[in-house]
């Protein structure tokens, strides 16, 4: 169990995270989900001690990260993954992590195996790839077989195999009765990820919820219409007490309809249809509303981030 209560840091000026209070809890993924710059590797640091809170605290089992006793058996983190030394083979640099916690030499074996690197376990990790690098940082953190693991967006840049590797075993860790605690800024990843979700926007909780509640407050979908007697359409859609939206590309979209009610309330005033669908809000969407206030790099500096952050979940 990690335990945050009021935990802030300021970099002068700059509060990077402001008064986080959460627990992760074990048997689970839980998710930490926010825009670039959202605090999420600061609070990390912070669990880990690699960084001082300004204020509040932050709890390992209930303790400080300096207060426990073999902290690698305790809890093992992939923050970094270029933190390796590039000349060392990945079996060396294992078994010098081990030889400084007091791990026994057969663990090294046993996570290059669970992180599919035997065959190129004597091979120097300045020659790895991406995905192989991730791999060892994520070797690195299971070698003290700890009860709680935190990874800082471990599938950036990984291709579609290596994402789906990293989500399994973050499964597996949990279904284990591990705590995992694992970060992204794509809602897409924690949605397949997450059992629960925590979400930051500039430093702060805006979101603290099981990923199946999140899902049941944000899936809103809406009917959209396009036809070509439209004035008779909004009439008939106005006369049913319809609330209806023109989306400003010649449809419409009516927010809490069925599909098949507007169909029929067509067909009896003989109103021509050129489509009636039903449109699912992303949870991608939901998580942009989410934050949109808090993103620190708005619209107007990008064109095509302004798109993105600035229509809502109204998309033709
Ligand atoms: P995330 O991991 O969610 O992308 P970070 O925790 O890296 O966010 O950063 C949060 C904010 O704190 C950002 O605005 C970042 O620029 C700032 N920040 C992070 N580390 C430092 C530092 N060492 N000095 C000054 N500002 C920092
Ligand atoms: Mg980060």
């Amino acid at each position: 169990m990690i335990e945050l209560t009021g935990l802030t840091k300021r970099y002068g000026e700059k509060v990077a995270v402001n008064q986080l209070t959460f627990t992760v809890r074990p048997g689970i993924v839980t998710g930490f989900l926010g825009p670039n710059g959202a605090g999420k590797s600061t609070t990390m640091r912070m669990i880990l001690g690699l960084d001082h809170p300004t204020a509040g605290d932050v709890r390992i089992d209930g303790k400080h990260y300096d207060q426990l006793k073999d902290p690698m058996t305790c809890i093992g983190a992939l923050l970094d993954a270029k933190a390796v030394h590039g000349g060392r083979s990945a079996y060396h640099h294992l078994l010098c992590l081990a030889q400084a916690n007091g791990i026994p030499g057969r663990r090294v074996h046993e996570v290059l195996d669970t992180v599919g690197l035997t065959a190129v376990a004597r091979k120097k990790a300045r020659g790895f790839s991406l995905g192989m690098g991730q791999r060892l940082g994520i070797a690195g953190a299971l070698l003290g077989d700890p009860r709680i693991l935190m990874f800082d967006e471990p599938v950036n840049g990984l291709d579609p195999e290596g994402i789906h590797w990293i989500r399994t075993l973050m499964k597996t860790l949990a279904a284990q009765g591990r705590t995992v605690f694992v970060s992204s800024h794509l809602m897409s990843e924690m949605a397949l990820t997450a059992d629960h979700l925590v979400v930051i926007g500039q430093g702060r909780l805006l979101a603290d919820m099981s990923m199946t509640d999140f899902i049941a407050q944000n899936s809103r979908s809406c009917v959209r219409i396009r036809t070509p007697q439209r004035e008779r359409l909004l009439d008939v859609l106005h006369g049913a007490g319809l609330t209806v939206v023109e989306t400003g590309s010649g449809a419409f979209e009516v927010d809490a309809g069925e599909p098949e009610r507007i169909g029929e309330l067509a067909a009896q005033h003989q109103i021509v249809l050129h489509e009636l669908s039903t449109q699912q809000a992303s949870l991608e969407e939901a998580f942009m509303r989410l934050t949109a206030e808090s993103v620190e790099y708005h619209a107007h500096a990008d064109p095509a981030a302004g798109q993105q952050w600035g229509d809502g979940w109204r998309k033709d």
